[in-house]
């Protein structure tokens, strides 16, 4: 497919959307996202898929957009959510409650309560004690709750510490020594039925083999219980496939199935994938609008009107995101960091970045779709960005900017205290 976001006559354009008139009529900094490209990543998936019994459960933290999940909803996804929040919203968006996967590792009691109300598929369990929870909550609802055990297969996904979650030392998953005693004792618990057994081992994963590794000690776990009659619906291999922000070589979707595919032939349960980022990131973009241009002795800075509290991935993981002009100046480069107006000194989107720009001129972060506006905060009072999805030549406000009011109304009516 033509990269969505493409140049014409020097100009960068979202499908067919000038982004400077999305500046023009939105304001900076926004998130911009394609419509097209979302539903072709998750098509793709879905079609790679197409000859094994599977459910996509879209990793609702990478974008938790009403109208993203709406669009992915229409297309029969599931879903993979972290909270009660995030039911909420897949709910509010028309997703079926049915095809809703809950993991995490401190999930609350009133939130299982309500995921049992609303009868979501599974729950992803990461613990003896949550399993002790989760069957306390059902049997006081007079119900029977479907859980699948997450495993930490002690896999290096090699990737980022921050997101690697599949090692020994992470706080995610079930120790794979403890996994079969446990669902020997999930059959003694009257309100459980085990259903599944999954991992997650990280996120942003550019090779193919964790993932074949992962597989194989989940296939091997399946066996070992249907030799003692234990027999399960689902196998659940996580999210975690990562995408090109800079130079990374990973798998296609494609070829990412292929393998895993190849496994699965002629058995009898159902695969279900959790991915979030793939889906997402090269569907968006964040567009700032460049304030200051400043020289010194050492280095030029580009002070741009999004920062850390609009995008945090440089931030938090020193993670690299492509930033391109908007429109392509013909005068001559200069080497900038781009960064932001908050008051730290991590607060930067980009380092060491050639650009040929002015005070005034729009720039867009690159592959900002996930884990972008989900991250962000209001840090310095800084009210958080809009949204916009755009589909063809149309361009839809998805989530308006938050107004200075909003962000005090819960402190306000309050009791004097002085
Ligand atoms: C974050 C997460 C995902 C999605 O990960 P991506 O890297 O965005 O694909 C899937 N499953 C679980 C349990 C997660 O925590």
């Amino acid at each position: 497919m033509k990269d969505v976001f493409s140049y014409k006559d020097n100009e960068l354009f979202a499908e067919q959307v000038a982004l400077t008139d999305i500046a023009n009529q939105f304001g900076t900094p926004c998130y911009v996202y394609s419509c097209t490209k979302i539903e072709n990543n998750w098509l793709e998936f879905d079609e790679a898929l197409n000859e094994i019994p599977h459910r996509i459960c879209y990793a609702v933290k990478a974008n938790s957009n009403l109208s993203i999940l709406q669009l992915l909803a229409k297309l029969n996804s599931g879903f993979d959510i972290v909270s009660q929040g995030e039911l909420e919203r897949v709910l509010r968006a028309g997703g079926d409650s049915q095809k809703v996967v809950f993991s995490g590792v401190g999930k609350p009691a009133e939130e299982i309560k309500r995921a049992l109300d609303v009868g979501i598929y599974c729950f992803n369990v990461e613990s003896e004690s949550e399993l002790e929870r989760i069957n306390q909550v059902a049997k006081q609802q007079n119900k029977i709750a479907p859980v699948a055990l997450r495993i930490n297969p002690n896999i290096d996904a090699r990737t980022h510490p921050y997101i690697a979650t599949g090692l020994n030392q992470n706080k995610f998953g079930i120790e794979l020594a403890l996994v079969l005693p446990l669902c020997r004792q999930i059959k003694n618990m009257s309100n459980l039925n085990l259903i599944g057994i999954g991992c997650h081992i990280g996120s942003q994963i550019t090779e193919i083999e964790p993932f074949q590794e992962a597989l194989d000690c989940l296939l091997e776990l399946i066996e070992q219980l249907s030799a003692e009659n234990i027999s399960l619906k689902h196998v659940d291999i996580g999210g975690g496939l990562g995408i090109r922000y800079r130079d990374e070589n990973p798998p296609s979707i494609h070829d990412y199935v292929f393998a895993l595919r190849n496994k699965l032939k002629e058995r009898k349960f159902d695969i279900i994938l959790e991915p979030g980022r793939v889906i997402v990131a090269d569907a968006g973009i964040l567009l700032t609008r460049v304030e200051y241009l400043k020289h010194s002795n050492h280095k030029n800075f580009a002070i741009v009107d999004a920062g850390m509290n609009d995008l945090v991935r440089p931030s938090l993981y020193n993670a690299w995101q492509d930033i391109i002009p908007i429109y392509k100046n013909d005068f001559s480069k200069q080497t900038y960091d781009i960064v932001g107006p908050v008051c730290e000194s991590s607060d930067f989107l980009g380092k060491n970045r050639e650009l040929a720009i002015q005070p005034g001129d729009l720039l867009a972060i690159c592959t900002a779709g996930a884990y972008g506006f989900s991250m962000s905060s209001s840090y310095n009072s800084r009210p958080r960005p809009a949204e916009v999805l755009v589909d063809k030549d149309k361009m839809i406000l998805i989530r308006k900017r938050e107004t200075i009011q909003e962000l005090y109304m819960h402190e306000e009516g309050i009791p004097k205290w002085i």
